[in-house]
């Protein structure tokens, strides 16, 4: 297990530092905290998988920071919507508010840059780490559309998670999680999107209304013209010819040249 103890324990001390922040807040007051505690997560799952899509050239490095860079705009949408203030999106690349989060920044390029595997796996761990610190905030907010913000995000990191999970095994490398209990783990990892597919009778004969499948390794994601991708700014109907070149794909962040008509080969 590549995984070192070092910054394992570091990341607990993180996922700590933010049940006592959260508990020692004021209802009102977690909301904004929570998004902006939240975005600087995002952030830091962006700017590492950049650092090693560099360093490595690893392909879903790159896609799934690009998806972390929609996430962020996510939060950031919702921070803008209840006016709050986020001091974090003055930060560039590697830089960080959060001192846990700038030391485990560091930690984490130095143990990442050993291998690619050491990489992939620390990955992993980001994604674990979101899943169970957006959580915390997720269970103490009624704002329905900060709810639906969370959900988004989980969902995401679900998909991330499995992603780097399958990448390891392709390298013959068994993740174990070290955050996620067994069961929620089994099923993150086990589970495959799968989205309703609906074929549409109204549309016209010349427009492709077949669903598109992203082909990145283990994604799932599935784009049905009938349901289109709202939250990406595609409309229900848009025949998947018609969407835009910069769309990205909801969970993984591939771009449009990465979906085919078929299901990919797993
Ligand atoms: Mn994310
Ligand atoms: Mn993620």
């Amino acid at each position: 297990m590549a995984v070192e103890k070092g910054y394992a324990a570091l990341a607990l001390a993180l996922l700590s530092t933010a049940v006592l922040s959260a508990c020692s807040s004021k209802t009102k007051d977690i909301e904004e905290e929570g998004l902006v505690r939240i975005y600087e997560v995002e952030k830091f799952a962006r700017d590492i998988y950049k650092y090693f899509h560099e360093k490595w050239g690893t392909y879903i490095m790159d896609t799934i920071s690009h998806s972390e860079q929609a996430h962020m705009d996510i939060v950031q949408e919702m921070i803008d919507k209840y006016g709050f203030d986020n001091p974090i999106k003055y930060n560039g690349y590697g830089e960080f508010t959060n001192k846990d989060l700038k030391e485990l920044y560091k930690e984490l390029t130095v143990q990442g840059s050993k291998s690619e595997e050491d990489a992939l796996e620390i990955g992993a761990m980001v994604e674990e780490i979101d899943i169970v610190d957006i959580k915390k905030y997720w269970e103490q907010t009624e704002a329905a559309d900060i709810n639906n913000a969370y959900s988004k995000l989980t969902t995401g990191s679900h998909g991330h998670l499995r992603i780097f999970v399958s990448a390891l095994n392709e390298k013959g490398v068994q993740y174990r999680p070290h955050y996620l209990s067994v069961q929620e783990y089994n099923e993150s990892v086990g589970t495959v999107i799968t989205t309703t597919v609906t074929t549409t009778s109204t549309a016209s004969s010349s427009a492709d209304m077949r669903v598109y499948y992203c082909q990145t390794d283990m994604c799932g994601y599935v784009y049905d013209p009938a349901v289109g991708d709202p939250d990406g700014g595609i409309a229900p109907g848009t025949p998947f010819e018609d969407i835009p070149d910069d769309w990205r794909c909801p969970v993984c962040g591939a771009t449009k040249a990465s979906f085919a008509n078929y299901p990919p080969e797993h």
